[in-house]
């Protein structure tokens, strides 16, 4: 995948994002493309449908 900003080539990296649900702190893990060259973080179709699974099977356990 390359950055649609500056066509550099973007690598994998692993995001943590702690969000706040009916006041309990929830941690969600996924998989996002960051470019190194200007920081822009995309995600592909497959990585936003498992973020949202993640959050779906999190919030229904609070
Ligand atoms: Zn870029």
């Amino acid at each position: 995948m390359n950055c649609p900003r500056c066509s550099v080539q973007m690598c994998i990296i692993n995001v943590k994002k702690l969000i706040n649900y009916h006041m309990h702190d929830i941690l969600l893990e996924y998989e996002a493309y960051e470019c190194p060259a200007c920081e822009l973080i995309a995600s592909t179709i497959e990585q936003t449908a498992d973020l949202q699974k993640q959050m779906i099977e999190k919030m229904g356990e609070v």
